[in-house]
């Protein structure tokens, strides 16, 4: 069985809608995909059609970002119930979050000469979940930047004109309303924060006594080495192990539907127990 538990759609900075990507699912021989969206699942009960339709297990998931020691981290939640209200609050709150983040962007980057950001970045959003990503290729667009990589090594990440932090959750919120929500929560690609070891043990360490089930020990284009170090860790904090591709569009050719490695023997896959339908 193949699993891929980290994807998004257009219902955030994915390009795919829901069906195309469960379809492109399918032809890539992923057996249970879950669809993350950046905080948000509205999409999921339309996903859930596709997937019966086309025949593939769907796992109702979600991205969450969370603000932690200052810095900002995303938490998978897997198996939630998209009905759940408190999930549905506090992902609306989020929203606004982005939106007021969002205006903010738009303003500094208009004073890098940028004409008209906010509405440049809302083009590539069908819902007005705007990310970072939407940002990201409105810029491509302008010509001022080449690629993804460059767009957010000059203007978008922590530093750059373009970086606006902004208070997200936090780890006991988001891993509690997972929780409760009936999902498992997932530390998401632990090794892009690039944190120190130390600070990467207490996150670990606050999110196990915060309720949190599991991380991701495998990602798209991780080297057989950090593999082996997230594993460790995995153990050493008893979490659960998850494996996810990530995927945003057909246009990275370095990331596809499940493609990556497969977890090491050594830990406990987050889909254990499920009792799949
Ligand atoms: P946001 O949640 O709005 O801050 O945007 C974060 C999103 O930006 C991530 O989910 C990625 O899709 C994208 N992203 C962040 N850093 C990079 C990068 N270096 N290259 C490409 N995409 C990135
Ligand atoms: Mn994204
Ligand atoms: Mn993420
Ligand atoms: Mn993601």
């Amino acid at each position: 069985m193949k699993y891929d538990l980290h994807s998004h759609t257009t219902a955030s900075d994915g390009v795919l809608t829901s069906r195309e990507l469960l379809l492109r699912a399918k032809n890539r021989a992923v057996d249970v995909l879950a669809i993350t969206d950046h905080d948000t699942v509205e999409g999921l009960e339309e996903a859930r059609h596709h997937a019966n339709e086309i025949g593939i297990t769907l796992v109702n998931g979600v991205e969450v970002s969370v603000t932690w020691n200052k810095t900002q981290i995303h938490i998978v939640g897997l198996g939630v119930d998209y009905g759940n209200e408190e999930l549905l609050e506090k992902t609306a709150l989020l929203q606004k979050t982005r939106i007021l983040r969002a205006e903010k962007i738009a303003q500094h980057l208009e004073k890098e000469g940028f004409d008209k950001p906010l509405e440049g970045a809302l083009r590539y959003s069908a819902n007005e979940n705007i990310t970072r990503t939407h940002f990201a290729r409105y810029i491509i667009n302008t010509g001022r930047a080449r690629d993804m990589a460059e767009v957010f090594k000059h203007y978008l990440s922590y530093g750059k004109p373009g970086y606006v932090s902004a208070q997200w959750l936090s780890l006991e919120d988001a891993v509690g309303m997972l929780n409760r929500s009936g999902g498992q929560a997932v530390i998401a690609h632990p090794s892009r924060y690039k944190m120190t070891n130390t600070k990467m043990r207490k996150l670990l360490a606050d999110f196990k006594s915060a309720g949190g089930a599991g991380m991701e020990v495998v990602n798209s284009g991780l080297n057989p080495e950090i593999i082996k170090h997230n594993a460790s860790l995995a153990m050493e904090f008893d979490l659960l192990a998850s494996a996810g591709s990530d995927f945003h569009s057909p246009d990275n050719k370095y990331i596809d539907l499940g493609r990556f490695p497969e977890l090491p023997q050594t830990v406990t896959p987050v889909w254990q127990e499920w009792k799949l339908q």
